[in-house]
């Protein structure tokens, strides 16, 4: 069986490996689904096996699939975003200029508009025609993680296919395997949600968000002047978002142990619209922290 690198989305994969068996595709598909499931991942995949002259195996040696493994096939075309959008000019030049031309290496040609709900109104207008009459050999995958930015002219014309969340125990299979990490707590699991892009993405500053699940688990047990030092890790300008949203699971997590915790919550989104609104960072994490532990703790003691 094909697609065995993603994980979760059987039904998915059962039903593109039938497709696969026959030859038998439609002409545009839309992947929708939450950011960092494998979306991505899996419709390039896909497209290898489509563009495939052989068996269509996960090591096949054709011309097709060498010249897809090194980045470099004729047939094969990805639109991503440039800047903030997908511009129509981008549309025009990419897709529709070159599209009744016929493939070289392949049976067929396969274009990924990746996020595709960046496409301006005027690109996904201009997509439109082409959606309406393809050329025979053009297949087209859409992703998008944000359905309701895109056209319903649009999402009528695809095939909508949606992937689910990966399941926790097969996310934590993967993480312990794959990625070899032994210290996977139950609070960084949750706050993962399903998505591998979040795994990788957090990848990194892992260590960082281990030390601060514990400095949330220990508050109630540290001294004023301990808790900010601890809480030294947090100051840092490019992850304090990812941070804070990873502070607010832990302090759900421990809410389960003692009601209090959730009373700090506010406390944090209040922090995190500061930081939107480019407010000091310092002095924004100062008060944030000061609040928190005033909260679990003195008011604890004062009750
Ligand atoms: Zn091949």
């Amino acid at each position: 069986m094909s697609f065995k690198n993603i994980i979760g989305n059987d039904k998915i994969k059962k039903y593109f490996n039938n497709s696969l068996q026959n030859e038998n595709f439609l002409h545009s598909y839309l992947f929708l689904g939450k950011e960092g499931i494998g979306k991505f991942t899996f419709a390039k995949e896909l497209a290898k096996y489509i563009l495939c002259l052989n068996e269509k195996e996960d090591l096949c040696n054709c011309k097709s699939c060498l010249c897809f493994n090194s980045n470099n096939h004729p047939d094969f075309f990805i639109i991503n975003e440039e800047g903030e959008t997908i511009k129509v000019e981008q549309i025009r030049k990419q897709l529709i200029d070159k599209i009744i031309e016929k493939p070289i290496i392949s049976k067929r040609k396969v274009y990924i508009i990746n996020d595709c709900d960046k496409m301006t109104r005027e690109a996904q207008n201009c997509l439109l025609k082409t959606l309406e009459e393809p050329p025979e050999f053009i297949i087209i995958i859409l992703i998008s993680s944000n359905e309701n930015l895109i056209l319903n002219t649009i999402k009528s014309r695809c095939t909508s296919i949606k992937f689910n969340n990966i399941p926790e125990n097969l996310l934590k299979q993967y993480i312990e395997e794959k990625l070899e990490y032994k210290d996977l707590t139950p609070t960084l699991l949750k706050y993962y949600d399903g998505s591998i892009g979040k795994v990788l993405k957090a990848q990194e500053k892992k260590d960082k968000l281990i030390a601060i699940e514990n400095i949330i688990k220990n508050i109630q047990q540290m001294d004023f002047i301990s808790f900010i030092q601890d809480s030294k890790i947090i100051y840092d300008k490019d992850n304090i978002l990812e941070f804070l949203d990873f502070i607010i699971v832990c302090l759900y997590e421990q809410a389960k142990i003692d009601k209090k915790f959730l009373n700090c919550i506010p406390y944090i989104n209040e922090g995190i619209n500061r930081l939107k609104s480019n407010a000091y960072l310092d002095m924004t994490i100062d008060i944030l922290l000061f609040k928190v532990w005033e909260e679990v703790n003195e008011k604890s003691n004062r009750s």
